[in-house]
């Protein structure tokens, strides 16, 4: 009888825009550790349905070394990639939405569809760490729903971070579209912002003991020691950070979509301060914002000054 191997999956959840593609890419760094940027979205940018098709390596996911090896797993002989990725797809949005998150939560695989998708992505997480020989892989995916799913996976010990970015810096970033990232409206952003993060505490607190929240304010405040707590939360010594004050060497890597600046590797300062959104959200978007984020946006100081977290 085999035994599955444990390996450590590191989740980045909160609402997109949020730095995790940044903090994932320091991570990647570390020997041992795999950022694989926001793995949800494999399926449906390798098919070509997603916003970009591009590897943070520059390939095409479908030509990348790590993901064209992970792609075939779980597709039935003669199937082909694109209904490979339409039944995943479909699965995801019947399963693990943000508005699924406690389902999962409170009753772990609840359907035959979840159970294929969780089989699929135990499968996919193990194979990732063979092919990188990684033990701790960081998932920026930010879905809640997929996050809460983890704990469900044999041979996984998730770990969760909250991450959380001032809804009005989200909402100027959210406001022009860059690359291949679109743009979304201050409303229907600090909307997902709200769900998003809502969804997040749940995750959190049902696994308290492995789990932190960190506002993006403060991480760019003092890079080095937001490094060394993620590194403490999965059990692995900070001497290992490769910060050096607040610039980090960074090399290629293999994320499937994020940031643009996923692409960009050499030494990499982190800018202390994210205040852009004070000259670049108008007044009536920034109003819009605070009143639909205020209960949040009060509990994590960004209204106030002060932090009720
Ligand atoms: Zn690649």
């Amino acid at each position: 009888m085999t035994t599955t191997p444990q390996i450590t999956v590191l989740c980045i959840t909160g609402w997109c825009r949020n730095g995790s593609t940044i903090i994932g890419n320091i991570l990647n760094e570390i020997p041992g550790f795999f950022h694989v940027g926001e793995l949800h979205f494999l399926w449906k940018n390798a098919a070509g349905r997603g916003a970009n098709e591009q590897c943070g390596c520059g390939l095409k996911l479908v030509d990348c070394p790590y993901w064209s090896a992970i792609l075939p797993i779980g597709r039935p002989p003669g199937t082909t990639l694109e209904a490979h990725a339409n039944t995943v797809i479909r699965r995801q949005l019947a399963t693990v939405r943000t508005r699924h998150t406690w389902r999962v939560l409170r009753s772990g695989v609840y359907n035959a569809d979840l159970r294929a998708h969780a089989d699929l992505m135990g499968q996919v997480y193990h194979a990732i760490a063979d092919r990188s020989d990684s033990r701790v892989i960081v998932d920026t995916s930010k879905m809640p729903g997929e996050s809460a799913l983890l704990a469900h996976l044999d041979g996984i010990t998730p770990y969760y971070v909250h991450l959380v970015r001032d809804p009005r810096a989200t909402a100027q970033s959210w406001s022009k579209p860059k690359e291949y990232v679109y743009a979304l409206p201050p409303g229907k952003s600090t909307g997902y912002w709200t769900g998003f993060n809502l969804a997040a505490h749940a995750l959190t607190r049902r696994h308290r003991r492995r789990s932190m929240f960190l506002r993006y304010e403060d991480f760019i405040a003092d890079p080095a020691a937001g490094i060394d707590a993620l590194l403490r939360l999965v059990g692995t010594d900070p001497v290992l950070s490769p910060m050096r004050g607040r610039t980090v060497e960074l090399h290629r890597n293999h994320t499937v979509t994020g940031n643009p600046d996923r692409f960009h590797t050499g030494a990499t300062l982190i800018r202390p301060t994210d205040d852009a959104w004070r000259a670049g959200l108008p007044a009536p978007a920034r109003r819009t914002v605070t009143a639909l984020s205020w209960p949040l946006a009060w509990r994590y100081g960004y209204l106030t000054g002060t932090r009720k977290e």
